[in-house]
Protein backbone atom coordinates (compact mmCIF):
# COMPACT_ATOMS: atom_id res chain seq x y z
CA UNK A 1 0.00 0.00 0.00
CA UNK A 2 2.08 3.00 -0.99
CA UNK A 3 -0.60 5.55 -1.09
CA UNK A 4 -0.71 8.03 1.29
CA UNK A 5 -4.45 8.52 1.24
CA UNK A 6 -4.80 4.92 1.97
CA UNK A 7 -2.05 5.18 5.03
CA UNK A 8 -4.45 8.22 6.11
CA UNK A 9 -7.98 6.42 6.17
CA UNK A 10 -5.85 3.33 7.90
CA UNK A 11 -4.89 5.47 10.60
CA UNK A 12 -1.04 4.55 9.76
CA UNK A 13 -0.50 8.24 9.03
CA UNK A 14 -2.16 10.89 11.30
CA UNK A 15 -4.74 12.79 10.41
CA UNK A 16 -7.53 15.09 11.33
CA UNK A 17 -10.73 13.41 10.74
CA UNK A 18 -13.70 15.19 10.57
CA UNK A 19 -15.90 12.65 8.85
CA UNK A 20 -16.07 8.57 7.94
CA UNK A 21 -18.79 6.32 6.84
CA UNK A 22 -18.46 3.14 4.78
CA UNK A 23 -17.52 4.48 1.88
CA UNK A 24 -15.96 7.80 3.05
CA UNK A 25 -13.26 9.49 4.97
CA UNK A 26 -12.73 13.25 5.02
CA UNK A 27 -9.91 15.27 6.57
CA UNK A 28 -8.51 18.21 7.28
CA UNK A 29 -5.82 19.16 4.52
CA UNK A 30 -2.09 19.63 5.86
CA UNK A 31 -1.80 22.91 3.81
CA UNK A 32 -4.93 24.85 3.78
CA UNK A 33 -5.49 27.03 0.66
CA UNK A 34 -8.55 28.66 2.41
CA UNK A 35 -9.96 28.96 5.82
CA UNK A 36 -11.79 25.74 5.32
CA UNK A 37 -10.19 23.14 3.41
CA UNK A 38 -10.71 19.62 3.90
CA UNK A 39 -10.03 16.45 1.40
CA UNK A 40 -13.41 14.12 1.05
CA UNK A 41 -11.85 10.76 -0.28
CA UNK A 42 -12.95 7.33 -1.20
CA UNK A 43 -11.97 4.63 1.24
CA UNK A 44 -11.45 2.87 -2.14
CA UNK A 45 -8.19 3.22 -3.53
CA UNK A 46 -9.13 5.11 -6.68
CA UNK A 47 -6.21 6.80 -8.59
CA UNK A 48 -8.26 9.49 -10.09
CA UNK A 49 -11.74 10.87 -12.13
CA UNK A 50 -10.53 9.25 -14.85
CA UNK A 51 -10.28 5.64 -13.96
CA UNK A 52 -13.94 5.42 -12.00
CA UNK A 53 -16.44 2.69 -14.00
CA UNK A 54 -20.09 2.91 -13.01
CA UNK A 55 -19.65 0.76 -10.04
CA UNK A 56 -18.69 3.52 -8.62
CA UNK A 57 -21.12 6.12 -8.89
CA UNK A 58 -23.10 5.23 -5.64
CA UNK A 59 -19.25 6.35 -4.04
CA UNK A 60 -18.96 9.49 -6.06
CA UNK A 61 -22.27 10.83 -4.92
CA UNK A 62 -21.62 9.96 -1.25
CA UNK A 63 -18.35 12.02 -1.68
CA UNK A 64 -20.86 15.20 -2.71
CA UNK A 65 -23.45 14.22 -0.12
CA UNK A 66 -20.46 14.27 2.47
CA UNK A 67 -19.07 17.70 1.03
CA UNK A 68 -22.75 19.49 1.50
CA UNK A 69 -22.90 17.80 5.07
CA UNK A 70 -19.27 18.90 6.07
CA UNK A 71 -20.50 22.65 4.49
CA UNK A 72 -23.01 22.86 6.57
CA UNK A 73 -20.70 22.03 9.71
CA UNK A 74 -18.54 24.59 8.73
CA UNK A 75 -20.87 27.28 8.46
CA UNK A 76 -20.24 27.55 4.81
CA UNK A 77 -23.47 29.33 4.24
CA UNK A 78 -22.04 31.76 1.45
CA UNK A 79 -20.97 29.27 -0.56
CA UNK A 80 -18.23 27.00 -1.10
CA UNK A 81 -15.80 25.16 -3.72
CA UNK A 82 -15.51 21.79 -4.40
CA UNK A 83 -12.61 20.98 -6.35
CA UNK A 84 -11.27 17.49 -8.01
CA UNK A 85 -7.98 17.88 -9.73
CA UNK A 86 -7.72 14.89 -12.47
CA UNK A 87 -3.77 14.23 -13.83
CA UNK A 88 -1.08 16.07 -14.24
CA UNK A 89 -2.27 18.89 -16.23
CA UNK A 90 -5.24 18.67 -13.69
CA UNK A 91 -2.35 19.86 -10.78
CA UNK A 92 -3.19 16.44 -9.56
CA UNK A 93 -0.47 14.95 -7.11
CA UNK A 94 -2.08 12.73 -4.61
CA UNK A 95 -2.95 9.78 -7.07
CA UNK A 96 -6.45 8.26 -4.97
CA UNK A 97 -9.60 10.24 -5.50
CA UNK A 98 -10.24 13.41 -3.55
CA UNK A 99 -12.15 16.28 -3.26
CA UNK A 100 -11.48 19.35 -2.23
CA UNK A 101 -13.67 21.30 -0.17
CA UNK A 102 -12.74 24.62 0.46
CA UNK A 103 -14.57 28.09 1.96
CA UNK A 104 -14.37 30.81 4.31
CA UNK A 105 -13.39 33.28 2.01
CA UNK A 106 -14.53 34.32 -1.42
CA UNK A 107 -12.88 31.96 -4.02
CA UNK A 108 -11.53 33.24 -7.39
CA UNK A 109 -13.03 32.22 -11.12
CA UNK A 110 -11.12 31.03 -13.13
CA UNK A 111 -8.73 28.95 -11.13
CA UNK A 112 -4.95 29.19 -11.92
P1 LIG B 1 -4.09 17.42 -5.30
O1 LIG B 1 -3.00 18.40 -5.67
O2 LIG B 1 -3.68 16.00 -5.59
O3 LIG B 1 -5.43 17.77 -5.86
O4 LIG B 1 -4.28 17.57 -3.74
C1 LIG B 1 -3.56 16.84 -2.79
C2 LIG B 1 -3.78 17.51 -1.45
O5 LIG B 1 -3.35 16.61 -0.44
C3 LIG B 1 -2.97 18.80 -1.28
O6 LIG B 1 -3.87 19.88 -1.00
C4 LIG B 1 -2.05 18.49 -0.11
O7 LIG B 1 -1.85 19.59 0.74
C5 LIG B 1 -2.75 17.34 0.59
N1 LIG B 1 -1.89 16.41 1.28
C6 LIG B 1 -0.78 15.81 0.79
N2 LIG B 1 -0.22 15.00 1.71
C7 LIG B 1 -1.00 15.08 2.81
C8 LIG B 1 -0.94 14.47 4.11
O8 LIG B 1 -0.06 13.66 4.43
N3 LIG B 1 -1.94 14.79 4.99
C9 LIG B 1 -2.93 15.67 4.67
N4 LIG B 1 -3.85 15.93 5.61
N5 LIG B 1 -3.02 16.26 3.45
C10 LIG B 1 -2.07 15.97 2.56
ZN1 LIG C 1 -5.11 5.10 -2.01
Amino acid sequence: MDCIFCKIIAGIIPSKKLYEDDLAYAFADIDPKAPVHLLIVPKKHIPSLAEIDTADIALLGNLHAVAKKLAAEQNLSGGYRTVVNTGADGGQTVHHLHVHLLGGRPMHWPPG
